[in-house]
């Protein structure tokens, strides 16, 4: 059945989320092994208003960015099938809510992978929006600047990363608005569909006339919208699934 809708789908775009890359070993925050299941503390470093206002969230911030496992992570099985699926001219576009650019070190077309939550390979100056190379600026941390200002204005600095709080660049949302709308099948992978507006994209996709179908161990609050729902471990069943469509 989703085969049969693949190989018939002119355009399919796909919204990833954090359970694409557990089994590149980098924890999701919601899934049993989460980040936030296990400390739900944690999610202070990704609110923008504690990290401005605390300088101890912003140390752990650091720390937390140096020590995180994206820089000695590989794209997994999951990563390499959305790449066959461009190569064979299926894709609309992958709209990412992750910080990790796991999709690009696969080989996906930079071009077509929107990342509606920013990226983590890069810091951004709050004040003068200076971007940096996360590496030069964990260098700092390494040489001992536990919180290190901008070179330029002194302004606080972060990953260059959507925290909540923080609005979407208008621009890279409207571009996953238009992906979600202009495609035959949307298809949600390793999501639990729980922060919006990102989550909503299956919404419009819906409404536009896309079947959706949804990648997901866990239950989310789409599951009710979805033509059909697959809960095996995603880099077993996506590259089944989409050697059907290529
Ligand atoms: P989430 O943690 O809320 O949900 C992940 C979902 O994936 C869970 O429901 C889990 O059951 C499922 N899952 C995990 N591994 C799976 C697997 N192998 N097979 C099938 N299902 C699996 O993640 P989210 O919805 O992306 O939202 C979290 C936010 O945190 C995002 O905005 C993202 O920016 C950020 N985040 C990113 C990364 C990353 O870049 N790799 C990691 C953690 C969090």
């Amino acid at each position: 059945m989703i085969g049969e809708w693949l190989r018939h789908a002119g355009a399919v775009t796909v919204l990833t989320g954090a359970g694409i890359s557990t089994e590149s070993g980098i924890p999701d925050f919601r899934g049993p092994q989460g980040v936030w299941t296990k400390d739900p503390k944690a999610a202070a470093m990704s609110t923008i208003g504690t990290y401005v206002a605390d300088p101890e969230v912003r140390r752990r911030a650091w720390r937390s960015r140096r020590d995180h496992p994206a820089w000695g992570a590989e794209p997994n099985a999951g990563h390499r099938a959305l790449v066959d699926l461009e190569r064979a001219g299926r894709l609309r576009a992958i709209i990412t809510q992750n910080i990790d650019g796991l999709h690009q070190k696969a080989g996906s077309d930079p071009g077509r992978v929107i990342e509606v939550h920013g990226t983590m390979l890069d810091a951004e100056c709050l004040v003068c929006g200076l971007r940096t190379p996360m590496p030069e600026v964990l260098a700092r941390v390494d040489l001992g600047e536990d919180d290190p200002p901008c070179l330029t204005c002194g302004g606080i600095q972060k990953s260059a990363t959507i925290s909540f709080g923080q609005t979407l660049k208008p621009e890279v949302f409207a571009a996953a608005e238009r992906a979600a709308r202009d495609c035959d099948v949307f298809l949600a992978v390793g999501s639990s569909l729980g922060v919006e507006p990102a989550a909503g994209l299956c919404l419009d996709a819906v409404n536009d006339g896309a079947r959706l179908v949804i990648v997901n161990a866990q239950e989310t609050p789409y599951d009710r919208l979805a033509d059909a729902i697959v809960r095996e471990p995603i880099g077993e069943v996506l590259p089944t699934l989409l050697s059907e469509a290529c």
